[in-house]
């Protein structure tokens, strides 16, 4: 641990972060860093009833920043960024530290956080709604946004600061206040750090929270009546379990899921191209991404070719401590997630696929690894991995190809590799995915762009650019008669 993580560590320790620091003798939760098993911190767990104070008091604070001007709304967000900048190796630190991210990968994702907030701190002063005609000459009809209250952000911990900053910003953005519940695994990272961005910020006591905890501090903070929105970014059956609790009080709730995301590589693909992306997005991050290519379709005819290389590419990659700067794949985040790889892996081979490389790994950390070979049903090509492997299936026939990414429960992004563009954008229009990259890989963001996925993969909301005045606002018609007229009854 460098010095400059170390010096902020007494920040949240023994404290929760209810708008401001509290100390608290509740139970704590040991920080334990995969790539060397050592213990690097400590965070306290907030109990039920904590959850419950935090919901009153971001209800009270909601009053008032919903009536704060939006210059004011803006400079919080600004200012948020401008910390986030000043502070980013602490943020690269700790991502590195506490999830195994590479150095790499880290450093993309603080700065992604940057612009997500000078995004949201561009949303204050947008036009906040449309007037419409009236039939009655005198009258006119406004339908404004008006923000949802109090919204409850539930974050995983493979990109820890991005997935939870994607939900907070706009929605502070918007006038409503913010509880987050980060990942178990990612405490620090994408929970005390936030904490201490926001309250850097100048934004109002109460507004920001945090609640760390067990998947039952989730629950009650997706039950809670006065949480009027969850925003969800994890695994499909987690969101499943919200979306359930969330109907039965009608309360709104935005799912960004898994997802098992195919790229398909066409018979006049280039090839070098083609395996350059693939390893991008197969083993970025360990293969611990929602859009990991986890599906690679290949034409017959240059199926040996790409095997060949990819492996190629796969053996020359660098396993080992995140921190350092050679260093392509860290460690898996956890002994459940190795297992579940592992499994996985020798469950196909022993259905009969080949292991062209890889397929064990150390500690928590997993060999780049290539099965080839692999019946289109086994669950090494139907389920979500979240591993750094790469299944090849051949195909002949692109409508064979189609069919076959068709056939996931999930849908969130595709890619395709073709010298044919205008045809691969007919392709796309064939196929159920919320994303489909032309001659790239599956792990794209851009965060002006909205993002969400289909089927499995998503449910009731986009995030980024203009989505994000829906999915954190809803709609008042108000109208407004200067006097009051005779109705004939
Ligand atoms: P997870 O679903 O296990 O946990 C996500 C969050 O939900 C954690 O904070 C966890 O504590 C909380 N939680 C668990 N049970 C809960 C419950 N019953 N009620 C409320 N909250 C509960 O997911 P994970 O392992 O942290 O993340 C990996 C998953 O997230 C993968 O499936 C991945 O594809 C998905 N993911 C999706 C996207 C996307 O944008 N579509 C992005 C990243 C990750």
């Amino acid at each position: 641990m460098n010095s400059q993580t170390n010096i902020i560590e007494h920040v949240w320790k023994d404290h929760i972060f209810q708008g401001k620091w509290i100390k608290t003798n509740n139970l704590s939760r040991e920080i334990i860093n995969p790539a060397t098993n050592e213990v690097i911190s400590e965070v306290q767990l907030v109990s039920i009833d904590n959850v419950n104070k935090s919901v009153n008091i971001a209800n009270e604070a909601q009053k008032l920043w919903k009536k704060t001007t939006f210059e004011n709304r803006a400079k919080v967000l600004r200012k948020a960024a401008h910390f986030f900048e000043e502070n980013i190796q602490t943020f690269i630190d700790w991502n590195v530290q506490e999830c195994g991210s590479t150095l790499l990968k880290a450093t993309w994702e603080a700065n992604a956080c940057i612009e997500q907030l000078y995004m949201a701190a561009s949303m204050p002063m947008a036009a906040s709604g449309e007037i419409f005609p009236s039939s009655i000459p005198t009258r006119t009809n406004v339908w404004q946004r008006v923000p949802l209250g109090v919204v409850g952000v539930i974050s995983p911990w493979n990109f820890p600061l991005l997935l939870s900053i994607r939900s907070i910003a706009p929605a502070l953005a918007m006038g409503n206040s913010v509880i987050l519940k980060p990942s178990e695994f990612s405490n620090v990272t994408g929970g005390a750090l936030l904490a201490w961005l926001f309250q850097r910020s100048g934004l109002p006591e109460g507004t920001f929270q945090v609640i760390n905890g067990e998947s039952e501090i989730g629950e009650t903070l997706v039950n809670h009546p006065q949480v009027n929105m969850i925003s969800f970014t994890g695994s499909t059956g987690v969101g499943k379990k919200i979306a359930e609790t969330c109907a039965k009080q009608l309360k709104k709730c935005a799912l960004e899921l898994g997802g098992n995301n195919a790229m398909i590589i066409c018979e006049d693909a280039d090839v070098e191209v083609a395996v350059n992306n693939a390893v991008w997005g197969t083993f970025l991050h360990q293969g611990q991404i929602c859009m990991q290519t986890g599906r690679h379709l290949v034409h017959r005819n240059i199926a040996d070719l790409y095997i060949q290389k990819l492996k190629e590419k796969a053996l020359s990659l660098n396993v080992g401590n995140p921190s350092l700067p050679e260093t392509h794949l860290g460690p898996l985040i956890n002994a459940t997630q190795h297992q579940k790889v592992c499994n996985i892996v020798e469950e196909a081979i022993h259905n009969g696929a080949k292991l062209e490389c890889g397929g064990k790994g150390e500690k928590l950390f997993f060999y780049p690894t290539i099965i080839t070979n692999i019946n289109k049903d086994d669950p090494i090509f139907t389920e979500e991995i979240f591993g750094p492997v790469a299944p090849i299936l051949i195909f002949d026939d692109i409508s064979e190809a189609i069919e076959i990414v068709n056939s996931s429960k999930y849908g969130l992004a595709v890619a395709i590799h073709t010298e044919r563009t205008a045809w691969a954008y007919e392709i796309a229009k064939e196929i159920k995915s919320g994303m489909i990259h032309i001659n790239d890989q599956t792990v794209n963001n851009e965060y002006h762009v909205p993002f969400g996925g289909m089927g499995e993969s998503g449910y009731g909301g986009r995030f980024g650019g203009p989505a994000n005045f829906d999915e954190f606002s809803q709609r008042q018609w108000v109208s407004i008669l200067e006097k009051g007229i005779k109705y004939p009854l």
